[in-house]
């Protein structure tokens, strides 16, 4: 069965199947890129808003099977920013994590998470099945580790010693928020 992902991101069609993998051997679920047009619009106000938002820009595109994810980082004595705003922070990835920094210089609390909201659409372009995944942990308070993307070198997973980055491929895709959300999506479309 092939489900289209809402996003123009091969990187993480890859990271999805690989995830897929790792939980069903011989996975009859494949991830696959939408079909050309997919640009959506993302002005809503949740993760949620806009998980929904990219999921039926791209169910328009092929009408089959559709999931979509929007995720971000929310720190709590930022008041969750930058949250839904979590790409755009600053013009590069590393701005973006010098913006993080700046701003929590001052700060005591240092509790953020990871979130991921994800919306499966069926092939009549219905909401079959919608789940948030969450990752907690912290700030540091300088940066460490190069695997990953985004904020994952000062983000310090709870209950460990190491940030994101300085997990494995393997090992960030077993407790990410991305993972405990498609986990989920992937029970549901197994048992339906
Ligand atoms: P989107 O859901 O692909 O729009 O991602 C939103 C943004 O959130 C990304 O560009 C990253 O800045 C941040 N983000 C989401 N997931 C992760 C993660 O696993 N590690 C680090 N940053 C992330």
């Amino acid at each position: 069965m092939k489900v289209v992902l809402a996003s123009s991101n091969p990187h993480k069609v890859k990271e999805i199947n690989a995830i897929v993998q790792s939980l069903y051997k011989n996975a009859e679920i494949e991830f696959i890129l939408p079909p050309e047009g997919f640009d959506p619009i993302e002005d809503g106000e949740t993760f949620e808003a806009n998980s929904l938002i990219k999921a039926k820009a791209a169910w328009e595109l092929g009408k089959t099977w559709t999931l979509a994810d929007d995720s971000g980082l929310c720190i709590d004595a930022l008041n969750g920013a930058p949250g839904i705003h979590s790409a755009r922070y600053a013009d590069t990835p590393q701005a973006r994590i010098d913006r993080v920094l700046k701003e929590m210089q001052e700060k005591e609390d240092r509790s953020a998470r990871f979130k991921c909201c994800m919306t499966l659409l069926n092939p009549q372009g219905e909401v079959a099945f919608a789940y948030t995944g969450i990752c907690e942990g912290s700030i540091v308070k300088s940066q460490r580790g190069v695997n990953g993307f985004g904020y994952d070198p000062i983000f310090l997973l709870s209950n460990s010693d190491k940030t994101m980055a300085e997990l494995s491929e393997d090992d960030k895709n077993a407790v990410s928020h991305r993972f405990k959300a498609l986990k989920e999506i992937l029970n549901f479309l197994y048992k339906n």
